[in-house]
């Protein structure tokens, strides 16, 4: 999003701001995956650059201790599985944390070179192991799913360093930003869903920024702790990869075919008036939705769990016409997770003939 201000306007910049912003309550969470002593160092760094040198530390720690995992099977040993998958997961866990950091530190002129580097140095060693752990490792099918999310987090932080590598270099920010007293603002996703005191805070820094003004330390920890909380990170991540993923449009799956569904909802629901977006199916069953359209990409994609036999087509038609609807009511954002569903919207969706039966069928679909 963009905003303009004049010098001196903190309050207008607050308030133009908040107009985009829908509270959302961000309780700062436990990383689940740091032990305590990791969680400390994390919080002691207090840096952005210091602290995505830690994270890609402690990815790397579990990359070791995979390694080892795998050089000391035990046939006899019911837990290694579990073990293997935590400490996928929280590797992955750490690249994310890590490459959001970078943003962060991009954000508020941090210096983050040690960070860029420290991360780029973990993920050119981690990202051939993970994939050929992928491709041949042992008993690879029982975590299959946390290594394929563990690599598509070191791609995407691939992506995000490279980003970073090049946005780093201080760019003459302040006088562009200043010409003719007007500043041209661009804010992350990160605040779409922040709750008003956060993107007053956001607001503050930057213009503390542009005019080299102190900023008082409670605006600055306030807008900390939120873009540090893992819950706000983990929303930007699933966002980021579900949004930025474009599909091939492939709407036949196994067992359903997307294509001629569309065109038979769209002349029962919509007068045949909706242009059809790219059909696709996920490449991987998701575990937290059924379906996303993301406007910016202009494509539907299913989640593949639904692509199964034992799955009846008024199931899968629901999600598409859910879909559908946001084709017709088309919002800025991807309409994947977290965005709130108007009153009207779910009246619409109720048209739905077979509504019932099918949420009833999909509240049972793993
Ligand atoms: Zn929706």
């Amino acid at each position: 999003m963009r905003a303009i201000t004049t010098p001196g306007t903190v309050l207008l910049l607050a308030a133009v701001l908040s107009n985009v912003s829908a509270a959302r309550a961000a309780i700062p969470q436990k990383k689940e995956y740091l032990s305590e002593a990791e969680a400390d160092k994390i919080r002691d760094a207090g840096m952005t650059g210091p602290r995505i040198v830690l994270y890609a530390k402690f990815a790397g720690d579990r990359i070791k201790k995979l390694q080892y995992e795998f050089a000391h099977m035990d046939p006899g040993d019911q837990k290694r599985t579990d073990r293997v998958n935590s400490l996928i997961n929280s590797y992955a866990g750490c690249i994310d944390d890590a490459a959001d950091l970078l943003d962060i530190g991009i954000e508020k002129q941090e210096d983050i070179r040690e960070g860029v580097k420290a991360l780029q140095a973990q993920i050119k060693e981690a990202l051939p192991y993970l994939q050929d752990l992928a491709a041949k490792g042992p008993e690879r099918e029982t975590y299959k799913d946390n290594l394929d999310d563990a690599i598509e987090a070191t791609q995407d932080a691939a992506k995000d360093v490279e980003k970073a590598s090049k946005e780093m270099a201080p760019p003459p920010v302040r006088r562009k930003r200043l010409r003719q007293e007007t500043a041209h603002v661009r804010l992350s996703d990160i605040l779409r869903d922040a709750p008003v005191p956060v993107i007053e805070a956001a607001a503050a820094i930057l213009l503390a920024q542009m005019y080299r003004r102190r900023l008082p330390a409670e605006l600055r920890d306030l807008y900390r702790q939120f873009a540090l909380a893992h819950s706000t990170r983990r929303h930007i991540a699933r966002i980021r990869r579900k949004r930025a993923r474009r599909i091939a449009h492939n709407p036949r799956g196994a067992s359903h075919d997307l294509e001629p569904m569309f065109a038979a909802l769209n002349l029962e629901y919509f007068d045949g008036s909706l242009r059809c977006p790219r059909l696709g199916w996920s490449a991987r069953p998701w575990r937290s939705q059924f379906g996303c359209f993301d406007p910016s990409l202009d494509q539907i994609v299913m989640n593949n769990r639904l692509d199964r036999e034992d799955v009846p087509s008024y199931a899968v038609e629901l999600i598409l016409y859910h879909e559908m609807l946001h084709v017709k009511h088309p919002l800025r954002a991807a309409a994947c997770g977290l965005q709130a569903h108007s009153t009207e919207f779910r009246a619409e969706e109720k048209r739905f003939k077979q509504y019932e039966r099918a949420r009833k069928f999909l509240e049972h679909v793993r």
